[in-house]
């Protein structure tokens, strides 16, 4: 029996790994749960799970949450010292990161610290601080299970090998909903466009990632990070079916590459269950019929891949404020503030201003940094509010 943390448990990835852990009652059980401003949500996930501490976003929150589960009994905490002791709390040996931005660092981290297994799904965690996380890991020799489905399929496929015997590491993404509009017609692009993804069913955040494909930027920075792979080393491929979820390519010329059904479940299972694989009633993947894309992707029509793997080259703290960056004009151009296709250059214009920085080394340094990229950001936001050429 493993004994689960949920970290964002009201979210995408948190709402999936209660359903995993329902449909395992003897594999898992719950025994902390972190939510932000979803009380209602949590109180709810209390009453079926029975954590022993639970962790709401701010301390207001907390007579709202009591008021809303009487009958619990365990520990109530909030803000980051809550998602911190859900992440380190004692019983737990398995920690989802399901947190979405750098707000989930300290968390992600101190479960690291912990000597916890880290099921990461928050991907800006090993972008903002890839560095600091993969030492704290070897330090206390937690292991990160990727719940990203594309790092899920690497740490799958690299299962068929050595580390020496690797020769490239080949992340698939969808192509998003742009993948064939006329390139001439980007400056039109709306928020529901940009929301309307093909193929996986997400947060707002990520789904705007995916249709800039700044997610696959990110997640080329991840998988370095992840699996000690340089940037030169980690190719991308479109894949408009989804079915693949990446592949690795080694050195005698073989490919391995992970499909399943288009489900979070299944990365989440397999970051639970790893090394074991338990029979699942997740439903299976039928490949008669099927018709599998691969292409190389247009960098004009995606510039946030080539601009992500320069961040990931020039190292330091590049790849943080890239995130930072991103973070606030996507969160810009969802409120209608900027253009979607100003969200790349924000993070263009922040990294050349801030320049070169060492790469954090404790989550003060993220913090800081984040902090200042975000500054930097919103200037540039506030720049381009309602330019519209
Ligand atoms: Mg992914």
């Amino acid at each position: 029996m493993k004994s689960v943390a949920v970290l964002g448990s009201t979210g995408s990835i948190g709402r999936s790994t209660l359903d995993v852990v329902a449909n395992f009652p003897e594999d898992f059980r719950i025994v902390a749960l972190a939510a932000g401003r979803r009380i209602e949500d949590l109180a709810e996930s209390v009453r079926r799970f029975a954590p022993e501490i639970v962790s709401v976003g701010r301390e207001a929150d907390v007579p709202a949450f009591r008021a809303l589960a009487p009958g619990y009994r365990g520990e109530v905490a909030w803000g980051d010292e809550g998602l911190d002791a859900c992440a380190t709390w004692p019983s737990a040996d398995t920690v989802v990161a399901g947190l979405v931005g750098a707000v989930g660092l300290s968390s992600a981290h101190a479960a690291l610290v912990a000597g916890k297994r880290l099921a990461l799904a928050n991907k800006e965690t090993m972008v903002v601080a890839g560095e600091m996380m993969a030492r704290a890991a070897r330090e206390s020799g937690a292991e990160i299970v990727p719940v990203d489905s594309e790092h899920s399929a690497i740490h799958q496929a690299l299962r068929a090998g050595v580390p020496s015997e690797v020769e490239r590491i080949v992340l698939t993404g969808s192509g998003g909903p742009f993948r064939t509009r006329d390139l001439a017609s980007f400056e039109t692009i709306s928020i529901a466009d940009a929301l309307a993804h093909p193929t996986w069913k997400m947060g707002p955040k990520i789904t705007v990632d995916s249709a800039t494909m700044m997610n696959k930027g990110l997640e080329i920075i991840e998988a370095s990070f992840l699996f000690d792979v340089p940037a030169d080393r980690i190719g991308v491929l479109i894949h408009p079916q989804s079915l693949v979820h990446s592949m690795v390519e080694f050195r005698d010329g073989s490919i391995v590459a992970q499909m399943a059904r288009n489900d979070m479940r299944f990365p989440i299972l397999y970051a639970l269950a790893y090394p074991e694989r338990p029979e699942a009633p997740f439903g299976r993947l039928s490949l008669a019929g099927q018709r599998l894309e691969f292409d190389e992707p247009d960098l004009r029509r995606y510039p946030a891949i080539g601009i992500a793997r320069e961040a990931l080259r020039e190292g330091g703290a590049a790849p943080a404020v890239l995130n930072a960056a991103n973070e606030v004009a996507v969160e810009a151009f969802l409120a209608g503030k900027i253009r979607f296709t100003r969200i790349v250059p924000v993070g263009v214009e922040t990294r050349s201003s801030i320049g070169s920085r060492p790469a954090p080394r404790t989550v003060a340094e993220a913090r800081e940094i984040d902090a200042e990229a975000r500054r930097i950001a919103g200037e540039c936001v506030e720049r381009w509010t309602g330019v519209t050429a």
